[in-house]
């Protein structure tokens, strides 16, 4: 009789509190001794790679990623259909310089802050035009040619406007070398302090008659790795060509400017923008059982910039998605709202795809109560970044999350895919998935985010605190 009595109050206690000590205990559990997340991260980087919006190697990954999902034998797997802009890389890329003062013994004045080993592997030896490592940003108009010219390096939008407005930059190829502040403890805010002379540069040197632009790659790192990343031109001025350089390469280019009267530098890109093309967000859902009505959306960008394999960016925010929806239905967690892996298109060079999902949201009438976002790698998690309406309620659960590492709540959800749903449900909740930050600018949008770079143990960690923040929004909201 007493055992009997025990046995009815735990039953009657777990069924009340699924998201207790024990759930996370079997989330962990099953993702760290079972996890999935890593094999298939893997399928994707080794037999796809690099998936950038409109490329045959999107198609292969959008078809890889139904017939995968598919096979975990979800509710529902489908696609959303989704025109995407289409911008292509060409053989033809690359940039030199000529310079009398260049001697190989200027790339070791760089040793206190850069690996020189790297260095080496410049090929600069003997002659004395060098090619030097660089990759045509995102969306960058071609040479037509061959662009040749005087360098100016410049560090600030300021120091931009003063030279320009003095003439200096009419003619010349403009290097812009703001590098990331070093101090700042989160490099994404760091990213923040420099992307701008990425994305909008080229038109901003343009418009004082520059020729065309290089970029210093956003990253902390001082290597010999060019990072691409996403250029947009302001209609009003010349579209000039923009390459990026690494940072050991842009310090070098600034001490030749400096120093070289005669330094000249030389570009050629054959890069195109051609018609958008056909292509789809990846879908798949667990059926809630109490509000099937309501939806909580979690995903990552499933497109990619098409150096690389597109690892951490996002691969393992598309696989923390998937794995969280297979860690919770493995543990036979029963949802009350409907639960949805997203894997969106386009979030490099147009956000199409989010867009897209938002507008047949709103179509559809269907309504979301929350969108989660992971798309900062597959580092180790440390927590989330949450809308302040649903701080309180994530606080109720903060001595779990800090007992497994991930209790960082910061104010401030959400992420560009899922900002578009905020539109259609207003109400919805954002919360942003919040890994380690120190090394993800290593890799980012450069030919090192590979499946190497990504830890199987980060990753399935990171995937597990996906997994049960949904079931914490699952819990706490109506
Ligand atoms: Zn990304």
């Amino acid at each position: 009789m007493r055992i009997w009595l025990l046995c009815f109050f735990s039953l009657s206690v777990s069924a009340q509190a699924q998201v207790d000590s024990a759930f996370f205990r079997r989330v962990f559990s099953e993702a760290l001794e079972n996890g999935h997340a890593y094999a298939r991260l893997g399928e994707l980087c080794k037999t796809i790679g690099a998936r950038l919006s409109g490329s045959a190697q999107a198609d292969k990954a959008v078809a890889w990623g139904k017939q995968m999902l598919t096979s975990y034998g979800f509710d529902s797997v489908f696609l959303q259909p989704v025109m995407v802009p289409r911008w292509e890389r060409s053989k033809t890329e690359a940039l030199w310089f000529s310079s009398k003062v260049f001697n190989t013994s200027m790339l070791n004045q760089n040793q206190q802050d850069f690996n020189c080993e790297a260095f080496e592997e410049l090929p600069l030896k003997s002659s004395k035009i060098h090619k030097i490592p660089a990759v045509a940003l995102g969306g960058s108009a071609a040479t037509n040619g061959k662009i040749k010219g005087a360098l100016v390096s410049i560090y600030s939008d300021k120091q931009l406007d003063s030279m320009g407005k003095l003439g200096m930059l009419k003619g010349k190829l403009v290097l812009l070398n703001r590098s990331f502040p070093e101090s700042y403890i989160n490099t994404f805010k760091a990213y923040g302090a420099c992307v701008g002379q990425r994305v909008q540069g080229a038109s901003k040197a343009a418009a004082y008659g520059a020729t065309a632009v290089l970029v210093r790659s956003m990253s902390n790192r001082c290597d010999l790795h060019a990072h691409t990343g996403v250029m947009i031109y302001d209609e009003k001025q010349p579209k000039i060509p923009a390459m990026a350089v690494a940072t050991a390469v842009a310090n070098l280019l600034e001490k030749l400017a400096n120093t070289d009267p005669e330094l000249t530098i030389t570009m050629e890109l054959g890069c195109r923008t051609l018609p958008d093309a056909p292509s789809a967000n990846v879908i798949a859902q667990t059926r809630g059982n109490k509000h099937p009505d309501k939806i909580i959306a979690f995903g990552g960008h499933f497109d990619s910039w098409d150096q690389g394999e597109g690892a951490h960016d996002d691969g393992a925010g598309c696989m923390h998605a998937f794995e969280a929806l297979r860690l919770l239905k493995a543990i036979g967690y029963k949802p009350r709202h409907t639960l949805r892996c997203v894997w969106w298109m386009n979030e490099e060079n147009g956000l199409r795809g989010a867009n897209e999902y938002a507008a047949i949201a709103d179509k559809n009438k269907e309504f979301h109560i929350a969108a989660l976002e992971s798309d900062r790698g597959g580092f180790t998690p440390r927590g989330f970044g949450i809308d302040s309406s649903f701080i309180p309620n994530a606080m109720k659960y903060k001595a779990l999350l800090d007992a497994y590492g991930i209790g960082e709540i910061e104010k401030g959800g959400g992420g560009a895919d899922v900002g578009p749903i905020r539109k259609v449900n207003p109400g919805a909740v954002l919360v942003g998935f919040i890994p380690d930050s120190q090394r993800y600018f290593d890799v980012h949008h450069s030919e090192t985010d590979v499946f190497e770079s990504v830890n199987k143990r980060e990753l399935h960690l990171g995937a597990a605190a996906v997994a049960v923040m949904i079931a914490i929004l699952d819990q706490e909201l109506e």
